[in-house]
C-alpha cells in the first residue's frame, strides 16, 4: 500500500476533514497520530483503527507539540507526514471582528502550522525525506467580506508553505499548501447553499473528496511537486 511503513501526524484529525485523512492514510497503511483537543472524538476515532492514536494537542503551544512528536517518535518512528489541518473561523469585518478573535485565527490557523513545521522539519531534513500538507482555504486565495482574521491566516498560509518549501530546497522534504471551498464538516455546513449554487461544481464538497488530494501530496505520487497550492473548490474562484 502506498503508505506502508509511514507515520503521520494528522492535526485536527478528530472530527471533519481531519478525521477523513486520518481514515484514509490508515486505510493505506499509514500509522497515525491524532493531533486535537477533542479527547471523546479523538480517542474513539482511534479505537476504530488499528494503527491510530490520539494525542492530545493544542497547536498554539510549542511544548504540546514536542510532546506529539515525542510520543509518535516513541511508539511508531520517526514522522514521516505532517497534515497542519487544524483551523477555526470566527466571522466580521474589519469594523466589527474583536481583536481577540483575529489574533486567535492567526494563533490557531498560522502560528499553529508554523509550530508544527519548526518542530517537524528538523529531523525530516535529517533523514532526508518527508512531506508537509498545511491546509489553506479557497480563502488563501481570495477574500471574502466579514473574513477578515480567517483570510489573513490563510494567506499566511499559503505564503509560509512557500517559504517552508524554499527553506527546505535539495534535503527531500517537499511542503504545499491545499486550499479548499466549501466542503460537509461541523465547520464547512453552517454556509450558505447560495454560496456554492454558483460554481461550475453547484454543490457542497464532500472530506474524502480533500482527502484525496491531500493523501497524493503526502505520497510520493507528488515527487516532483513542492510549493504548489492546490485548489479543490469546485471551482467556486474561478
Ligand atoms: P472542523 O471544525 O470540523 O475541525 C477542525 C478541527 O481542528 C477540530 O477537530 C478542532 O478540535 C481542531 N482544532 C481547533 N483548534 C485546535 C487547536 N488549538 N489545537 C488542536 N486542534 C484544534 O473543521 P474542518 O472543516 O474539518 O476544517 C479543517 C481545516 O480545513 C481547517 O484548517 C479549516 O480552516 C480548513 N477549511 C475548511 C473549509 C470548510 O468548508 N469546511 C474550507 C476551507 C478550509
Amino acid at each position: 500500500m502506498r503508505f506502508d511503513g509511514k507515520v503521520a501526524i494528522v492535526t485536527g484529525g478528530a472530527r471533519g476533514m481531519g478525521a477523513s485523512h486520518v481514515r484514509k492514510l490508515a486505510a493505506e497503511g499509514a500509522q497515525v497520530v491524532i493531533g486535537d483537543l477533542l479527547e471523546e472524538e479523538g480517542k474513539g476515532l482511534a479505537e476504530e483503527l488499528p494503527a491510530a492514536r490520539f494525542h492530545h494537542l493544542d497547536v498554539t503551544s510549542e511544548h504540546s507539540w514536542s510532546s506529539i512528536v515525542r510520543e509518535t517518535e516513541d511508539v511508531f518512528g520517526a514522522v514521516d507526514i505532517l497534515i497542519n489541518n487544524a483551523g477555526i473561523v470566527h466571522f466580521g469585518g474589519v469594523e466589527a471582528l474583536s481583536p481577540e478573535h483575529f489574533r486567535r485565527m492567526i494563533d490557531v490557523n498560522l502560528m499553529g502550522a508554523f509550530l508544527g513545521m519548526h518542530v517537524v522539519l528538523p529531523g525530516m531534513r535529517s533523514r532526508g525525506r518527508g512531506s508537509v500538507v498545511n491546509i489553506s482555504s479557497a480563502a488563501g486565495l481570495t477574500g471574502f467580506s466579514g473574513g477578515i482574521g480567517y483570510v489573513a491566516s490563510k494567506w499566511g498560509v499559503r505564503g509560509m508553505t512557500k517559504a517552508a518549501a524554499l527553506d527546505m530546497s535539495g534535503t527531500g522534504v517537499r511542503v504545499n499548501s491545499v486550499h479548499p471551498g466549501v466542503i460537509r464538516t461541523p465547520m464547512g455546513s453552517s454556509a450558505s447553499p447560495e454560496l456554492f449554487a454558483r460554481q461550475p461544481i453547484p454543490r457542497i464538497g464532500e472530506p474524502e473528496e480533500v482527502s484525496r488530494m491531500v493523501l497524493f501530496l503526502a505520497s510520493d505520487d507528488a515527487s516532483y511537486t513542492t510549493g504548489g497550492e492546490f485548489l479543490i473548490d469546485g471551482g467556486q474562484t474561478v
